[in-house]
């Protein structure tokens, strides 16, 4: 495992790294969370990303039962909450939002769901235009001095949303964002590459990036069908069903999938594989937060290193050309 620093931070955290949207608590128990990080530890993966919407908070109760049943040195890896759309089914205005109460309330409350003292990360999971930034600012500054976090970061912001905030914590000498989680993968690249370029310059923002497959759909594995117990398969998640495999844009996606994949083949490995190696190139992504419903998928996808002496300039080509 190669280690890279967060941003202009000196936190160093794995390049891969494992997270439970969807799957902790619906697909996988806190017995097969235990061996998955058990699988992670060994592969020297350091970092673990949940969230209070993932299944309402239970997501983060999985999470902390298995971590704490393996008892590892507490300060040998890195949890991380995120923090907006509550983990009440029904909320209440206070149980949402990045209000500097709920802000500070859910950091309460991962805490005790995950079983842990402090999150090494605490994200704003999405902009809330109800809550001036500043006031998220200060919330997130003060819970760094409480030592209740010791970094805070953002997803899914825009790039003004997020010079914003960084403008504000100087003026103010508050503690800035020093990592943000957007999507990043082989079909979903231009916020990334394109919006964020001159933040990442001026800011050295660090990155933790989610849906290294799409949702699976980097798999390959959806072009013959639906595979039972796949996410798309699942109840509840039927807006992704339609989202990835029968909106215009979806089928479009899955075209582009179709001839992405003779190109793993022709290389000899996965296509899985190859899409988490490729995001590995770009030296803005600090981590690639990978998912995984079964332990062979998260063996597999942890070996996503060795492709990446396979993409060679030519054939980097090749899948930007797609
Ligand atoms: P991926 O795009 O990698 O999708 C993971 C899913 O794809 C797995 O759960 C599994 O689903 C399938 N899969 C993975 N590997 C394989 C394989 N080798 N062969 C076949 N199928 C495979 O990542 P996620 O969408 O899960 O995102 C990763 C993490 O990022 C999340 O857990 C979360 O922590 C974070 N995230 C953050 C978001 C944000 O807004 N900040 C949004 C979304 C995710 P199945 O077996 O069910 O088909």
């Amino acid at each position: 495992m190669e280690y890279r620093k967060l941003g202009k931070s000196g936190l160093k955290i794995s390049e891969l790294s494992f997270g439970s949207w969807v799957t902790f608590n619906k697909q996988v128990d806190s017995g097969l969370a235990e061996r998955m990080f058990g699988t992670c530890f060994d592969a020297g993966v350091n970092f673990f990303d949940n969230a209070e919407g993932y299944e309402a908070g239970e997501s983060e109760v999985v999470m902390g039962k298995a971590l704490s049943a393996l008892n590892r040195p507490r300060d040998s890896y890195c949890v991380s909450s995120k923090v907006f759309f509550g983990s009440n089914k029904k909320p209440s205005p206070t149980q949402i939002g990045l209000s500097k109460k709920h802000v500070t309330e859910a950091c309460h409350q991962a805490l005790k769901r995950l079983q842990v003292d402090y999150l090494d990360l605490y994200f704003c999971h999405r902009a809330d235009p109800d809550t001036p930034i500043g006031e998220t600012v200060w919330a997130m500054h003060n819970l760094i001095t409480q030592g209740k976090i010791l970094y805070w970061g953002t997803s899914e912001w825009t790039a003004e949303q997020i010079t914003e905030a960084y403008e504000f914590a100087e003026k103010n000498h508050l503690s800035p964002p020093t990592m943000e989680q957007p999507q990043y993968n082989l079909l979903d690249r231009k916020r990334f590459e394109v919006e964020y370029g001159p933040i990442f310059d001026k800011y050295s923002m660090g990155t933790t990036i989610w849906s290294p497959l799409a949702s699976g759909a980097l798999t390959g594995k959806y072009l013959e069908g639906i595979p039972e117990g796949s996410r798309v398969s699942l109840e509840g998640y039927e807006w992704l069903k339609k989202h990835m495999l029968e909106s215009e844009r979806g089928q479009e996606r899955m075209k582009k999938v179709s001839t992405l994949l003779p190109i793993a083949q022709e290389l000899g490995v996965s296509l899985s594989k190859l899409s988490i190696a490729w995001c590995l190139l770009n030296k803005n992504v600090s981590t690639v937060i990978l998912g995984a419903s079964k332990i062979e998928q998260l063996e597999e996808n942890l070996t996503a290193q060795e492709v990446l002496p396979l993409l060679t300039e030519q054939v980097q080509q090749k899948l930007s050309a797609i």
